[in-house]
């Protein structure tokens, strides 16, 4: 069936091992992050093949879906309150900068008879979550007074709202403040957690603070590639994923909409380019299922005119490929496609060399 994505499980392995194995080298254990394709769990399950021993993800829904592997479960996004029990449940770390939801949760795991391990987040620029280096002291005091949670790391983003890249100067100071907590808890803390895929080059440079132990890694495994400079990552495949979608329409038509112009279906006034006479073709997804503008035909001499809810326009007139109906077109997928497209359930999910 169509429209689809389809995994390459050898490329996928590769990624993973490759990534793992260079972290291994450095002390660094890796979380890999499952959120771009909704945590699946036959592509959770290559993955962990590898050797990576921990799943990491946004969502709980997600991680309950990995309930039985038998691997490290960790929530990326600070628990809504709404969501303290399954937080409890199906995750065994989960990363925290808020008092009112760490109380939440050691109340939540008292009852569930467990220990919730946490990550405190601290903000080295980003502005996204943490709390300030200032607080880390009244925070740690906070946490050790509740007895079923167990403070076990201090962890930083970056690259995600401020787009901060990360660099031995703010990674050293999260170790300085990693040390500080350590010294006043008379305790190692177990993961000192340096970021995500944005952080990977610092390995290839030798630029890791060598007390960074930890990585949530996901764009790295899943595309092969660092997310600081968007470098290709040596080892690793770019095309891990390939969607495919079926032409339901192929007419020579005008480029050039006829009548008067008023809103498209998102309720924007479109701009249209004249190029005369072209063959058009029509794939059966729209925008409902994924954002046209982050795809990338393989057949570089498709251009992508647009898409409505459910159809999506091609131009396929400059192609070598003589394109009829029922044909299938292939595209590369990049980091918001791939969330998109997983997430779809019109779209099929396929594994490939299984
Ligand atoms: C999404 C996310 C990651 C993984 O990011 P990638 O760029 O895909 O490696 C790591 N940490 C947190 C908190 C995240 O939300």
């Amino acid at each position: 069936m169509y429209p689809r994505i389809v995994v390459d499980s050898v490329k996928l392995s590769q990624n993973a091992s490759c990534i793992f194995n260079r972290c291994k080298k450095a002390g660094i254990k890796v979380f890999s992050v499952t959120k771009s394709f909704c945590a699946h769990p036959d592509v959770t399950e290559i993955i962990l093949k590898s050797g990576i021993e921990g799943v990491a993800d946004s969502r709980i829904q997600n991680l309950k879906k990995l309930k039985d592997f038998n691997v490290e479960k960790c929530l990326l996004r600070l628990p809504m309150m709404s969501e303290i029990e399954e937080v409890v449940k199906y995750s065994d770390i989960s990363l925290n900068s808020e008092k009112a939801t760490l109380k939440a949760l050691n109340e939540e795991a008292k009852k569930q008879n467990k220990i919730h391990q946490v990550i405190l987040m601290v903000d080295l620029g980003d502005l996204r979550e943490g709390i300030l280096p200032k607080d880390v002291d009244e925070y740690v005091d906070f946490i050790e007074s509740l007895d079923a949670v167990l403070l076990q790391g201090l962890g930083v983003n970056l690259t995600c709202y401020g787009a901060v890249i990360p660099t031995a100067e703010n990674l050293g100071e999260l170790c300085d403040l990693a040390n500080q907590i350590e010294s006043k808890l008379n305790r190692p803390l177990k993961w000192i957690s340096g970021g995500n895929s944005s952080s990977y080059y610092l390995l290839d440079k030798g630029l890791m603070p060598s007390k960074i132990n930890q990585l949530r890694i996901g764009e790295s495994i899943v595309l092969g590639r660092e997310t600081a400079y968007g470098e290709k990552i040596e080892g690793t495949h770019e095309d891990v994923f390939t969607f495919e979608a079926q032409i339901v329409e192929l007419k020579i038509k005008g480029s050039l909409p006829k009548g008067e112009i008023g809103m498209d279906a998102f309720g924007q006034v479109p701009s249209y380019e004249d190029r005369g006479e072209i063959k058009r073709a029509i794939l059966a997804v729209g925008q409902q299922d994924v954002d046209a503008k982050s795809l990338r035909p393989i057949d570089e001499k498709i251009d992508i005119l647009g898409s409505s809810s459910d159809h999506m326009i091609l131009d396929v007139t400059q192609s070598d490929h003589d394109y009829q109906v029922g044909d299938v077109v292939q595209f590369k997928v990049e980091y918001g496609s791939l969330l998109s497209l997983f997430t779809s359930e019109y779209i099929e999910k396929v594994i490939k060399n299984l």
